[in-house]
């Protein structure tokens, strides 16, 4: 058996922060990733925009992972086992093979830092035949980025998240015809900036409320039939059209990977852990940060997070961590999706929240209470689903509960 003070699991832009910050507060570090090379996803998304809050430059995804990679890769404290899983998580010990066969690490406290993976044609019961071409996004972008193969000429993407997003920008600058983005939604998933840069400045049109009913294609993809849905997401069979296409890219969400990890209270929404304010699970010695507990949409916010993580992990690992204070629940109120943290601790100081919107709000007041106390606000004057959105409350005039709604 192997012992450590903090265990992360998973060595993307997540995992890697909290290995530094852990680390920088004072614990030995054991580093676990399945891949040959820290980084994550950040290794095969080459486009730029990462960066500005946490390096104050805009970077591409690889050098992103670099400038982590090389701090991890000095530090003394932290121990890095590269192509080596994690197959079995418990508190008296984690299990994985790889270099060093197969091996159980005991550590006091254990971070899940594995990010998340993509819905399928299966998860999201796609119709039609399943021939050759039918992709996810992030299997495109590998494709296309690490491995240099073209994925096809004619393409269509089902779903309208950044990964789906950023793939239609790159198969047009590759020479490929992207014909069309159809959401299911009446709004993107995906930030702003990435249906101007990756869409409209392509000419790519974006269809809302549109589905593709049947995928077509014996061996190969031929074509996809699509068309209108109504509000409750029914097809609207007089809107249907015919699409020619060699390929069908789906963006169409994210899952976190908690298959090792069910065994922690989950949230609905996100299908994360759900958090106290330490990022604690319902278990104290099992931490959850990055896309595994909430998909991101900056990875700078995924760093920061992880930063955090880092040090309360190394506070429990410490016995420092102590949370005798009155556990007061953030609830999700009138037309938000989620809330992050769930719970929180009684005491002084402001606390930040994060959040979603469920819908697009146009100039409103986000407003956290606590019966009828206001303890924080924020005027949004346009907000999407796709970003998330931070709240500052003040703990100090929370009583049982906290919500947080737009007025
Ligand atoms: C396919 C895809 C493409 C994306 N493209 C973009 C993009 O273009 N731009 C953008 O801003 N964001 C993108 N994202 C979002 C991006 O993933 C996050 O912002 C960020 O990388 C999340 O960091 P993370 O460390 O939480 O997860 P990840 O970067 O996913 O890292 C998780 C790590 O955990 C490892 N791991 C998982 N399970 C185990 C296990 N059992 N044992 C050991 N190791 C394990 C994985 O190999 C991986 O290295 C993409 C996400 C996906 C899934």
């Amino acid at each position: 058996m192997i012992k450590t003070d903090v265990l992360v699991i998973g060595g993307g832009p997540a995992g890697m922060s909290v290995a530094l910050s852990a680390s920088e507060n004072g614990s030995k570090v054991i580093l676990v990733e399945r891949d040959n090379l820290l980084g994550g996803i950040l290794n095969q998304c080459i486009h730029n925009g990462f960066g500005l809050h946490l390096f104050h430059e805009e970077l591409t995804g690889p050098e992103f992972a670099h400038r982590l990679r090389t701090q991890v890769e000095k530090n003394k404290n932290i121990k890095v086992f590269l192509n080596t899983l994690v197959t079995k998580i418990e508190e008296n010990g984690v299990e994985i093979i790889g270099s060093v066969g197969v091996e159980t690490i005991k550590a006091k406290s254990v971070v899940l830092a594995m990010g998340c993976r993509e819905r399928t044609a299966g998860n999201i019961s796609l119709c039609g035949t399943r021939p050759m071409g039918v992709l996810t996004a992030g299997t495109v972008q590998k494709m296309v980025n690490i491995d240099g193969k073209m994925v096809g000429k004619d393409i269509v993407i089902l779903g309208s998240g950044d990964i789906g997003l950023i793939m239609a920008r790159r198969l047009t600058l590759e020479g490929a015809k992207v014909h069309a983005v159809y959401e299911i939604n009446k709004t993107s998933s995906g930030l702003r900036r990435n249906i101007m840069q990756c869409l409209e400045d392509f000419d790519i049109p974006l269809y809302y409320q549109t589905t593709i009913f049947q995928v077509v294609g014996k061996d190969k993809v031929e074509g996809v039939y699509y068309g209108q849905v109504d509000d409750n997401y029914r097809p609207i069979e007089s809107t249907k059209k015919f699409q020619k296409c060699d390929c069908v890219v789906l963006s169409v969400g994210l899952i976190p990977e908690m298959n090792l990890a069910n065994f922690v209270q989950i949230n609905k929404v996100t299908k994360g852990a759900v958090v106290n304010e330490f990022y604690q699970t319902d278990k104290p010695w099992l931490f959850s940060c990055g896309n595994i507990l909430h998909v991101h949409d900056l990875v700078d916010n995924v760093a920061l997070e992880a930063q955090l993580v880092g040090k309360y992990a190394s506070l429990y690992a410490q016995n420092k961590l102590t949370r005798n204070q009155k556990e007061i629940e953030i609830k999700t109120g009138k037309g938000l999706a989620y809330t992050l943290p769930s719970k929180i601790y009684q005491g002084e100081g402001q606390v930040e929240i994060k959040f979603r919107l469920k819908e697009k709000v146009v100039k409103k007041q986000i407003v956290a209470k606590s019966h009828n106390v206001i303890l924080g606000k924020k005027f949004v004057y346009a907000g999407v689903p796709g970003e998330m959105m931070t709240i500052q409350i003040d703990k100090s005039g929370a009583e049982d509960f906290v919500e947080i709604e737009v007025e």
